[in-house]
């Protein structure tokens, strides 16, 4: 969800659910100085998909640009990098202030942090009492850049004082919580110098932007050569993980398309990307085309063309960044070493690797179960259940009678029971019987209906009328003679 706090000459508009920055500055001269080979363009109104919402501010960006994301602090004009070496008092005739960054580690305090590098007690507490006012001091993270400014000591130090502090008192503490926001402590000027807090929001200006690539090994591969943001790529495997076995489905020749919203700073830095909006694959020649749409239930999911949901009842691979090892049906067992039907099939992982529950249910049972280990068995509707073995050990909360929601995490992987190493046996069973999961036909999830399936199409068509517009080639060129 975008932060309604940015300034700037920034509105807000939502648009079936999703939310478009119209910004009456966008850049498009920038945009036409980058040189960017692909579409960048100015949407033009369509009044009969679009009655009430004025798209012609909205501009895309290639994923050229987007590949220079960028969200460091040092972008910010306020501070300098790193540590100025304390010059000798004899060198200087002004002396300048004295910057120094501090990142923050498990265990600190920002009052440890702050006395560490310097800073009184006293001017340590001033700065933090007065930091509260904008930003809890409780929320400093592992990892966040802190960039200090001091004021160069007064009299010259000698090498025994610059043990206790070789710098002057504490004038400045800025850090960047998030992308959009940098928090800045400073000192009043005259006689009562004070500390005083003010935030400072960067207005982040949104683009949608589109990536397409032929997929010649992985789609991993491809989104990564096409610059699609790591966090986008998840959101498309995440949307097609239901329909698509990525092991086995993808071909050479295959290729993808996302398109999504992707956030710029005032530098036309990629900042942050939104949400994923529109998803084509192309797999053998059959395009899978997923659509972005929160229905009245209010839950968004990805509806393809037919208003179906993306969604099946059960998922095939209850687990992330997973090896199929093994598959369903009769193998030489690894362990006993005879031929036995291997009703389920093996998901290698490192240990500790999240599992989900397949779908919604209750859970049957919760606990260890001979020769599969830790073992979890859901119990779902139409007649199917899932189980789960070999567990690290269960999520927290996990027990018998448990209600459970699909994507929940139930459990870890592990290696107890008779396993040769770290692996999620997976079985799905109808009926009381063990299927096969990779091969079952799979219950389908909500298809959209009457009011919902209108509203549906409207949405459709004005992401098919974003997309037609960034595939425009001649959109650079009528830019460029503007
Ligand atoms: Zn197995």
């Amino acid at each position: 969800m975008v932060n309604a706090a940015l300034g700037g000459s920034l509105s807000i508009l939502a648009l079936g659910g999703i939310y478009f920055w119209l910004s009456s500055s966008t850049p498009i001269e920038e945009q036409v100085t980058n040189n960017s080979p692909s579409a960048s363009v100015e949407m033009t109104n369509d009044e009969s998909i679009d009655a009430n919402i004025n798209t012609q501010d909205i501009t895309v960006a290639s994923p050229e640009v987007v590949a220079t994301l960028k969200t460091d602090l040092l972008t910010s004009e306020y501070i300098a990098v790193g540590a100025v070496p304390t010059e000798t008092a004899a060198d200087i005739q002004e002396p300048s202030d004295i910057e120094k960054m501090v990142t923050v580690s498990h265990g600190d305090t920002l009052m440890s942090l702050l006395v560490t590098a310097g800073a009184t007690r006293s001017e340590a507490h001033g700065a933090i009492t007065a930091l509260t006012d904008v930003y809890s001091p409780r929320k400093i993270r592992p990892g966040l850049d802190i960039a200090l400014t001091f004021a160069p000591p007064s009299a010259p130090v000698t090498e025994e004082q610059a043990k206790e502090r070789n710098v002057g008192p504490l004038r400045a503490m800025q850090f960047q919580p998030s992308v959009e926001r940098i928090v800045k402590v400073s000192t009043t000027e005259g006689e009562d110098s004070k500390y005083i807090a003010e935030e400072i929001q960067r207005p982040l200006t949104m683009r949608m932007a589109r990536s397409t690539n032929e997929i010649t090994s992985s789609l991993y591969l491809a989104a990564t050569n096409a610059s699609v943001p790591n966090d986008i790529m998840i959101k498309m495997i995440r949307a097609y993980s239901f329909d698509v076995d990525f092991q086995r489905e993808i071909q050479k020749g295959d290729s993808f398309e996302v398109v999504y919203e992707a956030f710029y700073d005032e530098d036309g830095n990629l900042a942050r990307t939104g949400e994923m909006l529109y998803g084509r694959l192309n797999l053998s020649g059959d395009d899978l085309q997923l659509y972005r749409f929160t229905p009245s239930s209010g839950f968004t999911d990805y509806f393809n063309e037919k208003g179906q949901s993306a969604k099946k009842a059960l998922m095939r691979t209850p687990v992330d960044g997973a090896r199929l090892s093994s598959r369903f049906g009769k193998r030489k067992h690894p362990v006993l070493g005879y031929t036995k039907m291997h009703k389920g099939v093996d998901f290698a992982a490192p240990r500790g690797t999240p599992i989900y529950a397949a779908g919604d249910g209750v859970i049957l049972r919760a606990n260890r179960f001979s020769s599969f280990g830790n073992y979890i068995k859901i119990r779902h509707h139409s007649g199917y259940e899932t189980a789960y073995a070999h567990l690290k050990g269960f999520a927290k909360g996990i027990r018998k009678s448990k209600r459970v929601r699909q994507g929940q995490v139930i459990g870890y992987v592990g290696t107890t029971g008779r396993s040769t190493g770290p692996h999620l046996h997976y079985e799905v069973l109808f009926n009381g019987r063990q299927v096969n999961p990779l091969g079952v036909k799979l219950p389908a999830g909500e298809k959209l209906k009457k009011a919902d399936l209108k509203k549906f199409k409207v949405e459709q068509a004005k992401i098919d009328k974003i997309i037609e517009e960034l595939e425009k080639p001649a959109a650079i060129a009528k830019l460029e003679t503007n």
